[in-house]
């Protein structure tokens, strides 16, 4: 079918992001490497976007969706959150650059007033909803605590206020989320920021076609850190 949009090749360098909050921050360390996206994701449909430099483009997708890219050589880079990272398990991918973006901590919630330590000593078995089921496994199975994990994909707060489970585990950074449905965090599993991630036999094998654009961006955390203007 000559309509199908071919497979383009791109002899050029493939960076995923998701879209938001990661874009968002994601923008401005590029822009210090002088690539800045010539579409906007927000009002365009399309996910391969050209940039400024001839040689990069970016691809859009799921969050959750970009180890697997950069894991596949999809993308050459890409850029998730630790969470993603963990939960993915993120064996053949190389992290050389903690963004310091997206910064939050996934955490242990529960209903106010419900009683956590107390259950926890009495050695209740805690429902526990949560779309990272490795992580709070791996957690609650280090602490010693039985859980019975219920996976949700979306708006972990109603779980506990709807009776499907007795806490959370979820991202928190503000805390307005979890107050605003009359949760709050007990308990830390981890720090959360977002790593420019690289395929790791690529990083082997193509250091040198990857490494330019790894430097300039690690470049940027660095000046963003002293707080210098972009
Ligand atoms: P989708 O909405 O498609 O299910 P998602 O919820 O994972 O995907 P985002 O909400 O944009 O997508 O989150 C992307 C990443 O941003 C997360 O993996 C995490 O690293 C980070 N993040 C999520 N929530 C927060 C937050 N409240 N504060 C700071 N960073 C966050
Ligand atoms: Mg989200």
């Amino acid at each position: 079918m000559t309509d199908l949009v071919p497979n383009t090749p791109f002899e050029g360098i493939t960076l995923a992001l998701s879209k938001g909050r990661i874009f968002g921050e994601t923008v401005p360390l590029l822009a210090r490497a002088g690539i800045s996206p010539l579409v906007d994701p927000d009002t365009s449909r399309q996910l391969i976007l050209p940039t400024t430099r001839a040689d990069v483009r970016l691809v859009i997708v799921r969050a959750s969706d970009v180890p697997t890219y950069v894991e596949r050589g999809a993308a050459d880079l890409g850029v998730a959150g630790l969470d993603v990272l963990l939960e993915h398990g993120g064996a053949g991918l190389h992290q050389p650059v903690d963004l310091c973006i997206a910064r939050c901590r996934l955490m242990v919630a529960v209903p106010q007033g419900f009683d956590y330590e107390g259950a926890i000593r009495r050695g209740a078995r805690l429902r526990v909803a949560t779309k990272y089921a490795a992580l709070a496994r791996a957690h609650f199975a280090a602490k010693g605590v039985h859980v019975d994990l219920i996976k949700l994909y979306g708006s972990m707060e109603l779980a506990p206020l709807t009776g499907l489970a007795d806490a959370i585990v979820d991202l928190v950074s503000s805390g307005n989320t979890l107050r605003a449905n009359h949760l709050v965090a007990v308990e830390p599993i981890a720090d959360i920021s977002s790593r420019l991630v690289v395929n790791g036999a690529a990083w082997k094998l193509q250091r040198a076609r990857l490494a330019p654009l790894v430097q300039i961006i690690e470049q940027g955390v660095i000046e963003a850190s002293k707080g210098e203007p972009s």
